[in-house]
C-alpha cells in the first residue's frame, strides 16, 4: 500500500518487535507483522493485530508481570 505519511514509499509485508507499556509493565512482542514502508520506514500495523497485542498485554500486567518477551501469534 502508499505510505500515509510521506505520502512517496510504497510499504512492504515484514516481521517487527514492538514493545508495549502497560502501566509499569513492558513487554516485547517478537515476530509481529506489519507493514513498513521502504522510503521512511513508518510502521503499519493491522487492527487486528493491535488489539491482539493490547490484549495480550493486558492480560499479563493483570497477572503481575512487569516485563517479558513474547512471540506474537495470531489467534
Ligand atoms: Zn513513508
Amino acid at each position: 500500500m502508499k505510505c500515509t505519511v510521506c505520502k512517496n514509499g510504497e510499504t512492504e509485508k515484514r516481521t517487527t518487535s514492538i514493545t508495549v507499556n502497560r502501566a509499569d509493565s513492558f513487554f516485547i512482542f517478537k515476530n509481529v507483522p506489519s507493514e513498513v514502508c521502504i522510503n521512511c520506514g513508518e510502521q503499519y500495523f493491522d487492527e487486528l493485530v493491535t488489539s491482539k497485542i493490547l490484549s495480550m498485554a493486558a492480560e499479563s500486567a493483570e497477572k503481575g508481570t512487569i516485563l517479558d518477551i513474547k512471540e506474537y501469534r495470531a489467534a
